[in-house]
């Protein structure tokens, strides 16, 4: 039986001749994950004849899924008879390019597009985006925290929590605040975001780039594709990357509405702080708040903070409500999370940083002496970017690794002490041992976790274990 099912919305994605009958529109997914099982169940609701496949095993949990909506699937393995017959592919944003049967699904000129974009087709509801190299998590839940308490029916999608494709499907909202990685943002051609923030663009995953921060760069600007006067691109006034590539955009017709941040005031810019204390200028009026009183500390998220501060003016939410956010937003594990004092030394938890701008934004904000946990796998960092303020505020340097080379290479004689640990145990004990009365314990390791470490939370969790047992 043929189900005769009209899309709601145009779909730009399927370049076919002729209308064709959903049913007989096969959709594949690449990656049984939370947005291949998302994008499945939406396809399916929508008509679509369905596939999935997944290189490895797919979780039981949406294995389950995958079988309450009778979607057909494979796992540990790839069919090509099965996958190159589709009319799209929906890839999971973990996928690199390279891999074989992304290769031939390229030969075959198959579109593949993210589940962000697919699940846009069938939603109207107003999209929040958020990207940048560091400071997305931070700034996407610190939105999310402001229109929630301002009463909006919103949810949290793309990185974080439910991915959007399932949510449009099952329990569609009116806004959705998206966490966007450069990964998803390269699958995506029609989809707009009403509101983008840009935080910042310094060079990450370039492996998945051809080693060229141009390929990076042209997908973080992906986020504003689309976008035209009556949007808004929230963007950081001082990232000399993001600021090249506005100059020209600008010259651009209907280009969206710019809404550029800094530290301090400058022309053109909407957002800043000024007297101690944060401006934020939009047609819908201009919102202050003394500086002292938003939760978040540092500069980095002085940025998050500006940044989702305008977003929520666009959306005309109560000054009172915006100011009230900012302030009680309790932060996100994991990032600049105070652990605890003992004997009057803090323990902070920067476990996901895991590249050098976000290290050095961790030491920026440091106002003690301080003794840094460092190391992991290297992903070809720079270590000069914080060269200079490990000097300044950091008198021992504990390097937690499987191979420290590279890092004692650099920094030997540059600092004071410079210890070895090969677990987060050995790690927290030789911090405590030579740290004194009103220092900071500081894990921000500039690496990715996995050569000692599940991931970047477990690193984080093995280490606030560790300081509660001290
Ligand atoms: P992402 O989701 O982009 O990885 P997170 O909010 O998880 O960003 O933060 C990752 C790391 O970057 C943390 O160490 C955090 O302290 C730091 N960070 C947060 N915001 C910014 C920013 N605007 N610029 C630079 N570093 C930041």
């Amino acid at each position: 039986m043929i189900i005769l099912n009209l899309e709601k919305k145009e779909n730009k994605g399927l370049q076919l001749e002729f209308e064709m009958p959903l049913a007989l529109r096969r959709i594949v997914l690449l990656g049984g994950g939370e947005s291949g099982a998302g994008a499945a169940v939406l396809a399916k609701k929508q008509g679509f004849d369905v596939f999935l496949s997944d290189s490895s095993e797919i979780k039981p949990k949406y294995r389950d899924i995958l079988i309450k909506y009778g979607i057909a699937y494979e796992e540990n393995g790839h069919t090509e008879a099965l996958i190159l017959n589709a009319n799209e592919i929906i890839k999971s944003p973990g996928i690199p390019d390279k891999i074989a049967i992304i290769q031939k699904i390229k030969e075959q000129e198959i579109p593949i597009i993210s589940e962000i974009e697919f699940a846009g087709r069938y939603t109207n509801a107003k999209m929040i985006c958020i990207t940048g190299s560091n400071g997305k998590t931070t700034t996407t839940m610190l939105t999310y925290h402001i229109l929630k308490n301002a009463g909006l029916n919103v949810s949290l999608a793309g990185n974080i929590g439910d991915s959007l494709a399932l949510q449009v499907a099952e329990n569609d909202y009116d806004y959705y605040v998206i966490e966007l990685s450069s990964f998803q943002l390269d699958g995506m051609y029609d989809f707009k975001a009403d509101i983008a923030i840009l935080l910042n663009i310094t060079p990450d995953h370039l492996d998945r780039y051809n080693y060229e921060m141009q390929n990076y760069v042209d997908s973080k600007m992906r986020i504003l594709q689309n976008q035209t006067e009556e949007d808004a691109f929230i963007y950081w006034n001082d990232d000399p990357i993001v600021k090249l590539r506005i100059t020209n955009y600008e010259l651009r017709e209907n280009h969206a509405t710019l809404y550029p941040f800094a530290q301090t005031k400058k022309d053109g810019v909407k957002a800043y702080t000024e007297d101690n204390k944060l401006i934020i200028n939009t047609p819908n009026g201009i919102f202050t708040m003394e500086e002292e009183l938003v939760a978040l500390t540092g500069t980095h998220n002085l940025y998050n903070s500006l940044a989702a501060g305008i977003a929520a003016k666009l959306l005309d939410i109560k000054d009172e409500t915006i100011r009230q956010s900012l302030s009680d937003f309790k932060g996100v594990e994991h990032r600049l999370e105070k652990v605890a004092r003992v004997r009057g030394v803090d323990y902070i938890n920067d476990s996901k940083a895991t590249n050098v701008n976000s290290t050095w934004y961790a030491l920026q904000s440091m106002k003690t002496p301080t003794v840094l946990i460092l190391g992991g796998t290297d992903k070809g960092n720079d270590y000069r970017e914080i060269e200079s303020l490990v000097k300044d505020k950091v008198h021992t340097l504990i390097l937690l690794g499987l191979d420290n080379t590279k890092l004692h290479q650099f920094f030997d004689g540059k600092v004071e002490n410079i210890q070895d640990a090969r677990s987060m145990e050995e790690a927290v004990n030789r911090a405590y041992d030579v740290a004194e009365r009103g220092d900071t314990v500081l894990l921000s390791p500039c690496c990715a976790s996995f050569d000692l470490f599940q991931n970047y939370e477990d690193r984080g969790q093995q280490f606030k274990d560790c300081v509660c047992k001290l």
